[in-house]
């Protein structure tokens, strides 16, 4: 069976990270969605919140899906989880100098492991959960961003 990890933080899922979910479902059996919880990087919702949304969100693929937390490399929670492939998605170039150095540091670490990048789908291309969090603070309409779960989660956050 085919196994691939999508990192990422999550906070909150949006229609862009649903998006490369899915493609990469039609390519891998199994996805497993690594939620990040590096301290370093503050999130508004709590680890157990992204996962319950991200969860719900997918539910249509529960069989296939797996979340979980992570607070270890990518490429040893990757290996551990007999997964063969990182899966990221890519936006703009802002997003590629990233995602390359990242792609090349985890080949030293273990070159056992690749990445693999999905092109957003131009409609998302602007997407990130940075912005949802923004246009929510204001109470704006975030319905071409994140499915109802989502933005019910957000205005409840943000009362
Ligand atoms: P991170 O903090 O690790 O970048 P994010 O939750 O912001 O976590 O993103 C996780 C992954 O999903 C990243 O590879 C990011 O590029 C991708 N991603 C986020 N939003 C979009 C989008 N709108 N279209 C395509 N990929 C996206």
């Amino acid at each position: 069976m085919s196994i691939a990890v999508y990192p990422g933080s999550f906070d909150p899922i949006t229609y862009g990270h649903m998006d490369i979910a899915e493609r990469a479902l039609k390519v891998f059996d199994e996805l497993v969605i690594l939620v990040s919880t590096n301290p370093k990087k503050k999130a508004l919702f709590s680890p157990e919140e992204r996962i319950d949304m991200i969860t719900e969100t997918l539910s249509k693929f529960k069989d296939r899906i797996r979340v979980c937390t992570s607070n270890n490399l990518t490429v040893r929670q990757t290996k551990a989880l007999d997964a063969s492939h990182i899966i990221r998605g890519l936006r703009a170039v802002t997003d590629f100098e990233y995602e390359f150095e990242m792609a090349h540091a985890n080949r030293v670490l273990d070159r056992t492991v690749d990445s693999i990048y999905f092109m957003t789908d131009s409609k998302y291309i602007f997407l990130a959960s940075s912005t949802v969090k923004e246009i929510a603070q204001y109470e704006g309409d975030l319905s071409q961003f994140v499915p109802t779960y989502v933005e019910q989660q957000l205005k409840q956050k943000m009362k």
